[in-house]
């Protein structure tokens, strides 16, 4: 039988430190317990560790950092284009950007500011692209009309029928660097993290003014528990259960899996030196099959988007790759087939099924919210793209929620 112990590593936080407010506990084991240890887990968890007289743990079930959802994606630092004026989505981006390029020039981590061509075959699809222009005229995030010449000097193998928007602030980051860096950063603060530590069960203690008693069991099959002033939601594809433990039935949220198959090229030609994304019609749950680059400059093409009920089906699927040639022949006509492979796969976390990813119908925002009736419960749900982006501004978010804007 699983035996009941406290977690080894809260002893060292037992210290005396300063509690949030009068209103929150003081002697919980930690100030600040963050479950989930992707980007976005890693981010709020160094901005938390920060705050000077507190203590932080990080706990994630697998040994080490950024394994789901933060190391399967397009590692794309995204402009902010595609999300209404007033959202989350859109103010966290293109803070979360600005914050990705400084971090990244300082600290030497990879990354490049490639920029983004959206590509319009059709009448349709032009009178897209130039909404997404005019929307990011509006919201102050640069974008710019190629015209033919242009496009046929800078990119001669990208096809583009009906017209090309350029998203001059569009990069790439090298996530797992920068997941390194997030996790020495937050240690170097004070912060620490628990690895192989599953999170079971959470009680909240008096409504949650005398903090939470979370439960994990570890790889050993021991069951221990922390106590914590205040905790962060952060579990990714995972974040509904967290939400379902501490909320009352009738808050209580069902998870939807969008998942993306990405396909490899191994061929150098042809060659582009921008991410080519089609223009996208309202109501697309993804943002096409589009072309990314890695820094080493090697093109690899997806996600679409496909709905599954398991957020562990991670085998990239090979119905897929008909649907995703046809779309990648309309931008780039000269493809080689043959050099397209099946690569990897990610799953977006969704609220809803069918959910668009821009100011479509059924658009769905980023939840993040000190949920209410349980204080210092923060919430992180649907944390989809460009939740990579914007992760270190969701940081930023998360300790305003906790203690007011600087
Ligand atoms: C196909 C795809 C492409 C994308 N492309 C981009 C892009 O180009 N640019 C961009 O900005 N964003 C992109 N995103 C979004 C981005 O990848 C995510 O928003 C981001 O990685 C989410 O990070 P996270 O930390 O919230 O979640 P995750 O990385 O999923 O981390 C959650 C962590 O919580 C842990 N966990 C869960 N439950 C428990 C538990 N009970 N106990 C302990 N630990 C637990 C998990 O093990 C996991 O490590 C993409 C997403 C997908 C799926």
């Amino acid at each position: 039988m699983a035996m009941r112990t406290s977690l080894s590593i809260s002893r060292k936080f037992l210290h005396p430190r300063r509690s949030l407010s009068s209103s929150r506990p003081a002697n919980a084991d930690v100030t600040h317990a963050v479950i989930g240890a992707g980007v976005v887990g890693l981010a709020v968890a160094r901005e938390l560790a920060s705050r000077e007289g507190t203590s932080t743990i990080l706990l994630e079930r697998h040994d080490a950092p950024g394994t789901e959802t933060s190391s399967r994606n397009s590692e794309v630092i995204h402009a902010g284009l595609y999300y209404g004026v007033d959202t989350l989505k859109t103010k966290l981006c293109i803070k979360g950007k600005e914050m990705m390029y400084d971090l990244c020039a300082r600290n030497g981590l990879p990354h490049r500011n490639t920029k983004k061509w959206i590509v319009a075959q059709t009448e349709e699809q032009w009178a897209a692209a130039l909404k997404t222009h005019e929307h990011a005229q509006k919201i102050g995030v640069p974008t710019r009309l190629i015209g033919r010449a242009e496009a046929q000097a800078l990119e001669p193998e990208v096809q583009a029928l009906a017209g090309i928007v350029e998203s001059p602030t569009t990069g790439i980051v090298d996530s797992h660097s920068l997941m390194t860096y997030l996790q020495g950063d937050f240690e170097d603060r004070g912060g620490d993290c628990a690895f192989l530590t599953n999170v079971t069960g959470i009680e909240a203690l008096n409504g949650g003014k005398n903090g939470y008693r979370i439960t994990a069991v570890t790889s050993d099959g021991t069951e221990t528990s922390i106590t914590a002033e205040t905790l962060v939601n952060s579990a990714g594809n995972y974040a509904c259960y967290i939400n379902n433990m501490v909320l009352p039935p009738e808050r209580h949220r069902t998870p939807y899996y969008a998942k993306g198959t990405y396909f490899s090229y191994a061929a150098s030609f042809p060659k582009t030196s921008v991410l080519v994304y089609p223009a996208t019609l309202p109501g697309h749950g993804g943002l096409g099959t589009h072309l990314t680059l890695d820094l080493g400059g090697r093109i690899r093409f997806g996600p679409d988007v496909e709905w599954v009920d398991d957020p562990n089906d991670l085998v990239p699927s090979p119905a897929r790759l008909q649907q995703a040639l046809r779309e990648i022949k309309t931008y780039l006509p000269n493809v080689d087939p043959e050099a397209i492979s099946l690569d990897y796969c990610g799953i977006r976390p969704k609220l809803e099924r069918g959910g668009a990813v821009n100011t479509g119908k059924g658009f769905q925002d980023f939840i993040i919210q000190e949920e209410e009736g349980f204080p210092g419960f923060i919430n992180l749900l649907g944390i989809e793209s460009p939740g990579l982006t914007s992760s270190l501004a969701i940081g930023e978010m998360v300790k305003g929620l906790l203690y007011g804007r600087k």
